[in-house]
């Protein structure tokens, strides 16, 4: 009974994510994963399971916060922070730290203890947003502070701002956003570095469908209904 009502609560937050604008956390991405997602293309649902893990994220980033201010050594300037408003990208940092010297960015994030133990750098998608948030603030500095769910042990990496890094994601946003006013589906990812996210990906079915290539939004769309009503009839 209780399961129901949880996995409901899950997957109507799910769906009300992401469909109107694009977050931080798309820079780099998928594009063809983001243009399904703002075109509501039909997906695979989420395992509940795997949604009640990004909440119990948040409770790890109140832990990380709740000690950051009570610290002495570095105090938080502003916590839980929007980027100014643009028609782009929006998002918001976990918080903006101060040595007394200069100002971070903070990015907490909660990962499980195989992926935390090999963890020797920051991921690259992680880096990309943080390189967002410290443009939009226009800082110089951030700290990409990762959390071992299983243990809590900590690791942190120190990103420095790089200009080239934020023109290119934010060229690559724009480019997106032509595509789907002009209902263009994006050609499937081609970098062997990016196929990881194909693995988690809802929208691998129709991914395969639409083949490699870019393809026109509108045909693809009566194809993958018309599939769709073949399988039900
Ligand atoms: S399956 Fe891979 S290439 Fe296709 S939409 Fe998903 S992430 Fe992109």
């Amino acid at each position: 009974m209780l399961k129901e009502v949880i996995t409901k609560y899950y997957s109507d937050l799910r769906k009300e994510m992401g469909q109107h604008h694009f977050y931080i956390t798309d820079a780099g991405k998928c594009q063809r994963a983001i243009f399904f997602r703002f075109k509501k293309a039909p997906a695979e649902a989420m395992e509940p399971r795997l949604l009640m893990i990004f909440d119990h994220g948040d409770h790890i980033h109140q832990m990380i916060m709740k000690a950051l201010f009570g610290a002495r050594k570095m105090h938080v300037v502003a916590a839980e922070v929007n980027i100014p408003p643009q028609e782009i990208v929006s998002g918001r940092a976990d918080a903006i730290l101060s040595d007394g010297k200069d100002l971070y960015v903070l990015d907490i994030k909660s990962i499980n203890g195989q992926i935390f133990r090999n963890l020797s750098s920051p991921k690259s998608d992680h880096i990309n947003q943080v390189q967002l948030y410290l443009h939009f603030f226009k800082l110089k500095k951030g700290i990409l502070l990762y959390v071992n769910k299983d243990t809590q042990e900590l690791k942190e990496f120190l990103v420095d701002y790089n200009q080239q890094i934020c023109e290119y994601l934010l060229r690559e946003l724009s480019l997106l956003k032509d595509k789907i006013e002009k209902n263009i589906v994006p050609p499937r990812i081609s970098n062997l570095s990016d196929k990881w996210q194909c693995q988690y990906c809802q929208f691998k079915e129709i991914c395969k469908i639409a083949g490699p290539e870019e393809v026109d939004w509108n045909l693809f769309k009566r194809k993958i209904e018309a599939i769709s009503s073949m399988r039900t009839s």
